[in-house]
């Protein structure tokens, strides 16, 4: 049986489910890499070249950490999801970057994603892709539909039972995922925490963010919780039709949990040096001072530390507080 590798990092959050049904369909073993952690990340620091973000610095630790563990390496090359709207071309070139600084990673699959050349394009990177596995067209047909239909369900179970990426994988890998009972039992405030999903779900790089605001007793709600219709709405309101692949999502998110849910304050996770962020972020926090609503941005990079984001985020639910008390 073939091994195939998934680091889990970058968009792993987003499609791990689709991908583990297409591959296992296939007949291949998908061996994904460990949570991250102190070892992972220094090993992605040590290859990674200056100018790269903490991510794909995550990234390379991961595909290190699988590196004679499995027979393939699985990385897209993912350049646009829609019409007109782009990964950051640090998204677009990782095969090639970790082709380049990891010569010992085994073979990478890095079909290409275009939904800008058409869906030809795409069905035939795909069917090229499946061949690796089977020369039967028929298995690979239903190994694609399979797939998206399990991609379907993994959307809407996050945002019809508003729960995270990491609770909706848990429970297609069978783990007992319910939320903790106690958290969120009589949450005081509700807040919004928008972002990268591998950056809000990783909770080496996040230091646990959402936890710790659930035991704060926060509502927390994340940009998987609601729609891609919704999304793309509220999107557009804000800045137009979205240019990058994120930007529906996090700009989207920002823009539905400030006009139509109402929160009570939002929290915006970016990474150092990142070019969408540094763009999309300022659109979400002119529309919260508009409607007077708090807006807390946290840049991360590798030297952040536990008890400087736990500072700032205590001082920020101080004044969401005194503001609710305030306003009642
Ligand atoms: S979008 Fe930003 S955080 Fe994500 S890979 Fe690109 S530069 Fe890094």
């Amino acid at each position: 049986m073939i091994k195939v590798g998934i680091p889990r990092a970058l968009l792993y959050y987003q499609y791990y489910p689709m991908w583990k049904t297409f591959f296992e369909r296939l007949g291949a073993e998908v061996v994904v890499s460990p949570l991250t952690n102190k070892t992972i990340l220094n090993l992605g620091v040590s290859r990674a070249v200056a100018d790269t973000c903490l991510p794909v610095k995550i990234l390379l630790g991961h595909v290190i950490s699988l590196v004679g563990k499995c027979d393939c390496m699985f990385i897209p090359t993912v350049t646009s999801l829609g019409r007109k709207t782009y990964n950051c071309s640090k998204i677009i070139g990782l095969p090639n970057m970790t082709r380049a600084l990891i010569p010992e990673c085994p073979l990478i699959l890095d079909p290409e994603i275009d939904i800008e050349k058409g869906r030809y394009n795409l069905y035939q990177n795909i069917y090229k892709l499946g061949r690796y596995f089977t020369s039967n067209p028929f298995k690979i047909k239903k190994a694609v539909e399979e797939a998206w239909e399990s991609n379907l369900a993994y959307r809407s179970e996050m945002s019809g039972e508003e729960i995270t990426p990491i609770q909706a994988i848990d429970r297609i890998c069978q783990k007992n995922c319910d939320p903790d009972p106690s958290l969120n039992s009589s949450p005081l405030l509700r807040i919004a925490v928008i972002g990268h999903p591998y950056v809000l779900y990783d909770e080496y790089v996040s230091h646990r963010l959402i936890s710790w605001l659930q035991r704060m007793e926060a509502r927390v709600f994340t940009p998987e919780m609601v729609s891609q219709g919704a999304l793309y709405a509220a999107a557009k309101r804000l800045v137009g039709v979205p240019h990058w692949a994120f930007e529906a999502d996090i700009i989207g998110a920002g823009g539905y949990y400030l006009e139509e849910a109402k929160v009570d304050g939002v929290i915006n996770v970016s990474v150092f040096g990142c070019g969408p962020d540094s763009m999309m972020v300022g659109f979400v926090q002119h529309r919260a001072r508009e409607l007077e609503i708090p807006f807390l941005p946290l840049s991360l990079d590798e030297h952040s530390t536990e008890g400087g984001l736990v500072t700032r985020l205590e001082a920020f639910l101080d004044m969401v507080k005194r503001r609710e008390r305030i306003c009642v």
